[in-house]
């Protein structure tokens, strides 16, 4: 219900009784990787029938006990965001776009029967946790404090139903370059056994339901030697969709952009909008089509499309190189990184780092 917003509690703030010392947390800045190492702080907030929203902390990152019978633990009643800060040009702090994943974590919530946690205490939430962290920004090339808010089922009860308690926590991770460096373009592997999302389902929401689908057809990307996989759509097995977690783009020699359209089985990407407004202000025409993977080998090999990139929040740009299936595989362009695409991932960094101008209003200052 909308009258829920006008109810936002403050946050209690609860003293760290040994937050990680300097030089501790100084080594592990120097090489974060990706999402093992994570900051000092977290944020509460709990949602119980009856009482609505109530109980926002932030306080020591620590376990939580669960009850055997947790909703969760069974039914899967979770969802996720994952946004990034970064330290501006001038030193001050910044989000990028938080309010779009304030509106799809409450998109998420709907489709799981979970209860809406109101847009503007998710963003508090959030901004709660980088000034308290903002220690652990990373200033390794590339760095940013990755944010993963996330709320599950915490209620004590085997019957399915949605369930009648909830938890939403957000934790920060110290974040470097999200693939191992090296590689200039990534291979991915077309599962075709395999399907992440069908029509109806929950392909648009951000569940870790989706994620654990995903994982054996990923291993087996990897066991054929590449790095990601991409899924077909699983009425027709033929359109291109996603890869289980980065959304993809293609770009023809003409100069125009093709990416797939949001149907319900695609998750609406930030990166994805956000690249689809740059490209279409630097004069480039983009579809939002649907594409085959036939029609992808066709124009990949005729020289018709020759750059492909992956894009999300965790690893911004990442170009595609090659693509492999079951009947073969092809090349894209010579393989490595193509000028558009480094291009848009330059015009899109520039703005989330403060080096260039945000005329769309994308940045969120934090002081
Ligand atoms: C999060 C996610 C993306 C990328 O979304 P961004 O908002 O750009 O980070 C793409 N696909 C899936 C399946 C995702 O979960």
């Amino acid at each position: 219900m909308a009258s829920a917003a006008a109810t936002v509690s403050p946050f209690t703030h609860l003293v760290h009784p040994s937050p990680t010392p300097d030089e501790a947390r100084r080594m592990i800045l120097g090489a974060p990787g990706f999402g093992t190492a994570f900051s000092d702080h977290m944020v509460s907030i709990d949602w119980s029938e009856g009482r609505g929203w109530h109980d926002a902390t932030i306080g020591p990152r620590r376990p939580i006990e669960l009850d055997p019978a947790c909703a969760v633990l069974h039914y899967a009643q979770e969802i996720f965001e994952g946004l990034k800060a970064y330290v501006q040009a001038d030193g001050g702090l910044a989000l990028f776009r938080p309010e779009a994943n304030a509106r799809r974590f409450a998109d998420s919530a709907r489709r799981m029967a979970m209860p809406e946690l109101p847009e503007e205490l998710f963003i508090e939430s959030v901004k709660e946790i980088v000034r308290t962290d903002r220690e652990w920004i990373p200033t390794v090339e590339g760095g940013s404090l990755y944010l993963r808010p996330f709320m599950f089922a915490s209620e004590a009860f085997l019957g399915v139903r949605p369930a009648k308690a909830y938890k939403y926590l957000v934790i920060a991770s110290p974040a470097g370059n999200y693939f191992k460096s090296g590689a200039p373009a990534v291979s991915i592997w077309v599962s075709e056994d395999y399907t992440r999302a069908a029509p109806g389902g929950t392909g648009a929401v951000k569940c870790g339901g989706n994620y654990a689908a995903s994982l054996v057809p990923q291993a087996e990307a990897i066991a054929r030697g590449h790095d990601q996989v991409v899924f077909l759509d699983a009425a027709e097995h033929k359109w291109v969709e996603e890869l289980g977690g980065m959304n993809l783009y293609f770009v023809f020699a003409d100069g125009s952009l093709v990416t797939p359209p949001l149907t319900g089985t695609i998750l609406p990407g930030i990166t994805r909008d956000s690249l689809l407004t740059l490209a279409r202000e630097e004069g480039l025409e983009v579809r939002e089509e649907r594409y085959s993977l036939d029609q992808w080998c066709a124009d990949a090999e005729s020289g018709r499309m020759v750059e492909a990139f992956a894009c999300g929040t965790a690893a911004v740009v990442t170009p595609v190189g090659k693509v492999a299936g079951r009947d073969g595989e092809f090349t894209i362009g010579g393989g490595g990184p193509g000028q558009q695409t480094q291009k848009l991932k330059a015009r899109l960094v520039a703005i989330q780092r403060g080096e260039a101008p945000d005329p769309h209003g994308w940045i969120m200052r934090l002081d």
